[in-house]
């Protein structure tokens, strides 16, 4: 479907105006922008207004006004009374103008009001028991169809002035000719292509459009001789786009004491006389509304005049034109028009969306961190009053939940903390790449001739006790063969540390692992003082890992607990299991000496020892921290001096493991 507002997407800034202005919550926020559901749109032009983007547009009726209807047909333009607010210096140059161009007439809509007016005032008389609610606002007329179903009944069943002007036309010129109407009103757009009205009217063209027009063909209205309209000429029916002019010219006395008549205008104060009259608040006979200001104030008037110049300029215009009007011949004319119908019918279109439940509501309030009452800061930002209203326009697929300032910023705060960390690792994983390559290289080079000094001092030892010689230091071989394995041991765990993804993967079962180390360090008579204990809550115990490796992280950071309760007086180390429905975590918690606030940041890092000489290389958890990353897990360390350290390793089961593979 076609709407008679849209956005244009490049130009729209997510100010939200427009979602705040729009009375039928007919804009949704989609991708960031602001989209008008054609449906929902009541064509009120009211977000037309306040974007100061310019990135609404309007349905445009130039193309077809100037290379379809006028050159091939006889074209009537009529023009609402409101064109002395936008042509203030220049109204009565428009019919040489329009004529310049390719109309044949130029016409006043008024007359079509005149038409009407006695059909309001019969209206008035008989109407009992109920409030009838004036049409010739189609904005006020699209808001009741869609929004207000219950009130549909309530509408004068009457043509606007437009219409009427329309009909009349048609049947005294003739059923071929085109009638174009001018005027200041987006929603009129709407109306001339509604089902129940249709052919009456042939184009509308708003004030800015016909403006555009002058500037596109050079036409300078200073340049443009002074013309009257063409008749028929219009009485009081001029004073329709003025508030409370309908009730003028259909002599329905609106004076402040007047009861039984309510005049309303303004798009706040017409929702909710609207909303009273469907509770059934209002009990006037008849209330006329204007959805704008009155038409002078409508979304297209192009005018740099404020509401009270423009009031003025239409006012004197209708002044001067009510002095020159023949009364006999306007009474003639609708005289004469007295066979013509000038009713219609209006039917409801319901676009009221279910009201989610109230379950629904408070879970979309949470997901944007709204959990309680004083959270709710109903700053308005996201363009709607409330945080309430806000969460059910995104139940109702109005809204979405970016358009919270307050939970995007923390969102967004959120995602630059995580950035940061991301940074940190990948720079830190980076280093620990390039070491490891270092690392690699180097113990290659040593591998070789320690092979030999091993072989050669074995050899020697051999040598030296099958001939039972007399050597002085036989034990010098041993302690050369034993450090020589030493050295090959730690080009070993280089070259471990170096080993980028070579897993082999299978099902491993962590908790029987983590037992089977902890029942052999429970042997060791170094740790003998050390009370170990096992808490196991896991419901899934199976990852998928390299036995192996995983084996020898659990045995480095286990060992590492260990070592550091060396000096403490409780020897306390605990081991908490438990998994949730993706990882299963570890967590290695010791009494011990804890590490010092400086030593955190270097702890992963190739090298970094805090052991005596020759205890250590400084690889394990180098090589703990490589292996759990090469798992898709993730390690981290808190530690206080006083109470010891927690190590906490986090590695996905198996079957989230399986279901990321599937997806
Ligand atoms: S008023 Fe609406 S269309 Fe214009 S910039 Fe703001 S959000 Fe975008
Ligand atoms: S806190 Fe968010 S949801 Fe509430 S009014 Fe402000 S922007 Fe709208």
């Amino acid at each position: 479907m076609v709407g008679i507002v849209s956005t244009i997407g490049q130009r729209c800034k997510r100010c939200y105006s427009c979602v705040r202005e729009c009375p039928a919550t007919a804009i949704r926020v989609e991708n960031g922008q602001a989209v008008v559901i054609a449906e929902r749109c009541i064509s009120c032009g009211h977000c037309v207004k306040v974007c100061s983007q310019k990135a609404k547009k309007i349905l445009s009726d130039k193309e077809r006004v100037l290379f379809d209807l006028i050159p091939s047909h006889k074209t009537i333009a009529i023009f609402a009374p409101s064109i002395a607010a936008s042509f203030p210096e220049a109204y009565s140059k428009i019919p040489a103008a329009l004529k310049k161009i390719g109309f044949e007439k130029v016409c006043e809509t008024a007359f079509g009001a005149d038409l009407v007016a006695k059909l309001y005032k019969e209206e008035f008389e008989k109407v009992n028991g109920k409030t009838i609610i004036s049409s010739p606002c189609p904005a006020v007329n699209n808001y009741i169809e869609k929004y207000f179903v219950d009130l549909v009944p309530h509408l004068a069943k009457i043509v606007s002035p437009m219409i009427a002007m329309g009909r009349y036309l048609k049947e005294t010129e003739g059923n071929h000719c085109k009638v174009v109407f001018v005027g200041p009103c987006v929603a009129k757009k709407s109306e001339y292509i509604d089902p129940e009205v249709e052919n009456e009217i042939d184009a509308v063209l708003t004030f800015t459009e016909l403006k555009e027009i002058f500037d596109e063909l050079k036409i300078d209205l200073t340049l443009m001789e002074d013309q009257d309209f063409d008749p028929p000429y219009a009485n009081f029916g001029k004073s329709f786009p003025l508030t409370g002019g309908l009730l003028k010219t259909a002599e329905i006395s609106s004076d402040v004491l007047a009861r039984n008549v309510i005049v309303v205008d303004g798009k706040e104060k017409v929702v909710s006389i609207i909303k009273d009259i469907s509770e059934n608040k209002i009990k006037s006979k008849f209330v006329d509304i204007l959805f704008c200001e009155g038409c002078i104030n409508g979304p297209a008037i192009d005018t740099d005049l404020n509401y009270y110049s423009r009031r003025e300029k239409v006012v004197e215009f209708i002044d001067k034109n009510l002095q020159n009007i023949d009364k006999r011949v306007w009474k003639c004319d609708i005289y004469n028009s007295r066979h013509i119908d000038f009713t219609r019918n209006f039917h409801p279109k319901s676009q009221r969306r279910p009201m989610p439940s109230e379950e629904k509501i408070k879970e979309i309030l949470s997901r944007t961190n709204k959990i309680e009452k004083k959270d709710e800061l109903n700053c308005g930002a996201c363009g709607y009053p409330s945080c309430r209203e806000y969460a059910i326009a995104i139940a109702k697929d109005l809204a979405e939940e970016d358009m919270c300032l307050p939970y995007l910023i923390e969102k967004l705060e959120n995602a630059y903390t995580d950035l940061k960390q991301t940074q940190e690792q990948l720079q830190s994983a980076e280093k620990l790449a390039s070491i490891g390559q270092l690392a690699a290289g180097v113990a290659h080079e040593i591998n070789n001739p320690l092979g030999t000094i091993i072989l050669y001092a074995a050899m020697l030892k051999r040598e030296v006790e099958s001939k039972k010689c007399n050597v002085t230091n036989p034990d010098d071989y041993t302690m050369i063969i034993d450090e020589a394995n030493r050295c090959k041991n730690i080009v070993s765990n280089l070259l471990n540390f170096a080993r980028h993804g070579k897993l082999k993967i299978t099902s491993v079962n962590l908790p029987k692992i983590i037992d089977e180390i902890v029942r052999s360090i429970k042997i060791n008579p170094s740790f003998k003082d050390v009370i170990l204990n096992i808490n196991n809550n896991c419901t899934d115990e199976i990852i998928s890992a390299d036995p192996d490796q995983i084996k020898q992280v659990f045995l480095n950071v286990i060992t590492n607990g260990c070592e550091a309760l060396e000096e403490s007086e409780i020897k306390n180390l605990t081991i908490n299991l438990r998994n949730d429905d993706t990882i299963i975590i570890t967590e290695i918690i010791d009494t011990g000496c804890g590490i010092p606030e400086e030593n955190m940041k270097k702890l992963f890092t190739p090298f970094f020892t805090t052991k005596k000489m020759g205890k250590g290389t400084g690889l394990g958890l180098a090589i703990t921290y490589g292996i759990i990353k090469m798992h898709r897990g993730d390690i981290a360390v808190k530690s206080n001096q006083s109470h010891g350290s927690i190590f906490t390793i986090k590695l996905p089961l198996e079957k989230s493991e399986k279901r990321i593979m599937m997806n």
